[in-house]
């Protein structure tokens, strides 16, 4: 029976602007994202039924239909029938490592995997862009986890531009096992507040994004300059969800004031947070005085790095 085992990276977004409304109910968003090295596994093998299952060791996890990676399994068997009624169904083993509801993408990066394992398990020989287009259909983040690193994200997040990987920057990730932000209120609510300043005519969007690419951040990510870019860290959901969820409020202050951190923000939409530091000795460091200034057994604490790929298959 074949069978892959597959290495499915988290993200953070290193800039996330929200510019405008869709006319398809999301937002016009530019954002940087990035690639971290905390990461699930997907084993996916050939099942002897035409099934599709899903299991997973996080309690919290749907296994049904509502899974992100059975619903990829699903737009695979859809896609190529020919291939489904030759290979069968799929049984899905996911390993959870990255906090869910967590603003790292966590259901998506299991999606991309399915995508990248079943095209490998069927003998599809898709490219990337297909994946990628197929990932699209599944939600805004699932393009850029099929092959990650750092990238420009444009409309709804779908539409990808790489930048020059970067790797040797740490990081330390914050969040509290029992706190969820719902990413739909977090962008509901920053319309209500918002919405008045967006900006509506093509031409304009068009030139927000322009600006974005040829703006600071880029720069400091083409120079591999690691306190530039935490100079230029930006999340425009912050100002609706750090009022509304004073936990997170007070890691992005603590992480703030503490020393060795060159820069820190939330993530999408929360609720992690997380520093940028220079060295792994740093982050590690960083991860201790967090934990003495807030010890509190709720608040999980990883150090990481940013890494260069996305999904791979071990
Ligand atoms: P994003 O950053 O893309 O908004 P997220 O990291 O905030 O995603 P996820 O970890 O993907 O959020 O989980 C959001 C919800 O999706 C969870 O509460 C969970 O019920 C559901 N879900 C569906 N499939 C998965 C999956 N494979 N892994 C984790 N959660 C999943």
């Amino acid at each position: 029976m074949r069978h892959y085992t597959l290495i499915a990276p988290a993200k953070i977004n290193l800039y996330l602007e929200i510019i405008g409304d869709r006319p398809d109910g999301y937002h016009e968003l530019v954002m940087i994202l990035q690639s971290i090295d905390l990461a699930d596994q997907i084993d996916i093998q050939a099942s002897s039924t035409d099934a599709i299952r899903v299991r997973c060791n996080h309690p919290q996890v749907p296994t049904d239909k509502s899974n992100l990676a059975y619903r990829a399994a699903e737009l695979m068997a859809t896609e190529f029938p020919d291939a489904y009624a030759k290979y069968g169904g799929v049984d899905i083993t996911i390993t959870k490592r990255i906090p869910i509801a967590a603003g790292l993408a966590g259901g998506s990066t299991n999606a991309a995997a399915v995508l990248v394992g079943i095209d490998l398990l069927w003998n599809l020989g898709l490219t990337q862009s297909e994946l990628e287009e197929l990932g699209a259909i599944l939600g805004s983040d699932v393009p850029f986890c099929v092959a990650g690193g750092t990238a420009i994200a444009t409309g709804r997040g779908e539409q990808l531009s790489p930048l020059p990987s970067l790797d040797t920057i740490y990081i330390v990730l914050a969040k509290y096992r029992s706190l969820e932000v719902s990413t739909p209120w977090a962008y509901k609510t920053y319309r209500q507040e918002f919405g008045s300043s967006y900006l509506t005519d093509k031409d304009s969007l068009a030139a927000r994004a322009n600006a974005v690419h040829s703006g600071t951040m880029v720069k400091a990510i083409l120079h591999k300059d690691a306190r530039e870019i935490a100079q230029k860290l930006h999340n425009d959901l912050e100002k609706v969800v750090l009022p509304a969820y004073p936990q997170v409020l007070q890691l992005r202050e603590t992480f703030a004031n503490q020393e060795g951190v060159l820069g820190t923000m939330m993530s999408g939409s929360g609720p992690t947070v997380f520093a940028l530091c220079e060295s792994k000795q740093q982050a590690e460091q960083l991860q201790l005085h967090v934990r003495e200034a807030i010890p509190d057994q709720d608040l999980e604490l990883f150090v990481t790095q940013l890494i260069t790929h996305g999904i791979k298959v071990r």
